[in-house]
């Protein structure tokens, strides 16, 4: 019988752009929530679908990258250049939007290489107060 944990209250502050639609164009931010939640079979031994010790440690690494950053498209690297006194830090996605629903997908995939195929990843993201997508990985 498969069983889904899942642990929420993660969040990330980044900031990005969407060219794909005319009003969030704009360089802009956002507080990104996220929760991940894994299905898979209980183990006799331990009476865990994973260890939630585990699992935190991996969503804080899996979201850590992304936190306090500004998200750019690989393919938009070489059109971006800014001059600045603030800190910039770059975190660049293999996809053609930075948006939730890739951002997202990036974290899934992260967890979901970490702990192996005998798992599904599941993972919710807030866009702002009433706007996610929802990732279910693989
Ligand atoms: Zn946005």
């Amino acid at each position: 019988m498969k069983v889904r944990v899942g642990i929420e209250g993660f969040s990330i502050d980044s900031a990005h752009y969407t060219l794909s639609s005319p009003k969030d164009n704009q360089l802009h931010g956002h507080t990104y929530r996220v929760t991940v939640e894994v299905e898979g079979e209980v183990h006799e031994e331990n009476g865990f679908v994973v260890d939630f010790n585990k699992l935190r440690e991996l969503i804080k690494e899996a979201i850590s990258s992304w936190d306090h950053k500004f998200i750019v498209p690989r393919r938009d690297m070489d059109k971006i250049s800014i001059t600045s006194p603030f800190k910039l830090e770059v975190k660049i996605i293999e996809a053609p939007y930075p948006t939730v629903e890739y951002i997202g997908m990036e974290i899934a995939k992260y967890v979901f290489t970490r702990l192996g195929s005998n798992f599904k990843v599941f993972v919710k993201i807030y866009e702002g107060s009433d706007s996610y997508a929802l990732i279910e990985y693989p």
